[in-house]
């Protein structure tokens, strides 16, 4: 099944970055993981599949050899203005939801990228940034949670098609219901830090769950998408309080029933609790980014897990890519050859018929976004 002709909504990515310049092999490498260890990059990302399979890839579309040294050559010939628009308009990206919460001050703007590629572009707001700069900017905890509630009650007026929480990097999925009094009594040291160095990293719990829940309470009264950081990531993180299932008692809460749970990364390696709660709650959402392209030959395993348990109108399409162009190429690239080969399997099988199954790839590579953050399509 040829998937090459149906657009994608790439319903979670970052910025590019406006300099696409890279300074060598391990620098390139660095792009193809999620480790921050400099030896990693050096040596053993080149020998992933994810790498190397990158790379034959972009030494054919560029017309270069299969090496770094080859594809270094020829992407350093074009401006990154250039190579982005090649790149996104070959991936056939109708559009894409921007987090510029990542890396804000070196990557383009969303409208900047607009006016750069051939994809309509839409912000997400991530609300844990948003946090730390105003606590930085306001002296109470009052001041400072009125500001956060305030941008996230406009956000969509603002523009912004959803929310997104990185709640799982700084306290764990495990959200509690915290008071205003314990998020006030943890805003004093938070703050002290913030004075000190003029910018502050939130990961104080009783603030952070504070915060969020707050967010939440908006989200449900506009029925607003909230996107939710799980599975793996940056070294930063502990995988283990990743673990989607800690959000049960948040959803059985029915406390936020009309906000679209977005759970990013498939979950990743908790494929299959994504898919059990996504079939079991209609407000869940699964979605593949950073899986794809990162588990490369094991793409087409991500799918079939999802798509297992969880209904087709429940799985999501996104990259998760940011910083260089090839990340968005190669994520939309696999994800049709992925889903294209577990298709095909089902219509041998007799589960499907060729048109069903053709729907099926069109739902998660754009129309269920679509639907849920209300956007044209396509
Ligand atoms: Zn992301």
């Amino acid at each position: 099944m040829d998937l090459s002709a149906v657009p994608i909504l790439d319903q979670h990515c970052h910025a590019l970055l406006r300099d696409g310049a890279v300074s060598g092999a391990a620098a390139y490498a660095s792009f193809f993981t999620e480790s921050g260890d400099a030896t990693m990059h050096a040596r053993h990302v080149p020998e992933s599949v994810f790498y190397r399979w990158a790379v034959r890839e972009l030494g054919a579309l560029l017309e270069c050899g299969p090496t770094t040294e080859a594809v270094l050559a020829a992407r350093g010939r074009v401006s990154a203005e250039a190579l982005a628009r090649r790149l996104l308009g070959e991936a056939n990206i109708g559009a894409l939801l921007v987090d510029h919460g990542y890396l804000t001050d070196e990557t383009w703007t969303p409208a900047e990228l607009a006016a750069r590629v051939p994809c309509r572009v839409w912000p997400i707001l991530r609300l844990e940034t948003l946090a730390q700069t105003l606590i930085v900017r306001h002296e109470t905890f009052d001041a400072a949670v009125d500001a956060y509630s305030a941008v996230v009650e406009r956000a969509r007026a603002d523009g912004f098609v959803a929310l997104k929480s990185i709640i799982a990097y700084r306290t764990g999925l495990a959200v509690a219901s915290a008071s205003r009094a314990d998020a006030a009594a943890a805003f004093g040291p938070v703050k002290e830090r913030a004075r000190r160095d003029g910018r502050v990293r939130l990961a104080d719990k009783p603030l952070t769950d504070y915060l969020l829940l707050r967010a939440l309470e908006i989200a449900e009264r506009q029925g607003m998408p909230v996107q939710i950081h799980t599975g793996f990531g940056d070294a930063d993180l502990d995988l283990r309080e990743a673990n989607p299932l800690h959000l049960r008692p948040l959803l059985e809460s029915g406390r936020y029933a009309r906000v679209p749970f977005v759970l990013l990364h498939a979950s990743y390696p908790y494929v299959r609790e994504l898919s059990y709660l996504a079939a079991m709650y209609r407000n869940v959402y699964a979605d593949v980014g950073l899986a794809i392209p990162h588990v490369a030959a094991e793409i087409p395993a991500v799918l079939r897990q999802l798509l297992g348990l969880a209904p087709a109108s429940k799985v999501m399409y996104s990259s998760d890519a940011s910083q260089i162009p090839e990340l968005y190429w190669l994520a939309a690239r696999w994800a049709r050859r992925g889903l294209g080969a577990m298709l095909d399997e089902l219509v041998a099988l007799g589960a499907l018929g060729g048109d069903e199954a053709l729907a099926m790839a069109g739902r998660v590579l754009g129309v269920n976004a679509a639907e849920i953050y209300g956007l044209p399509w396509p």
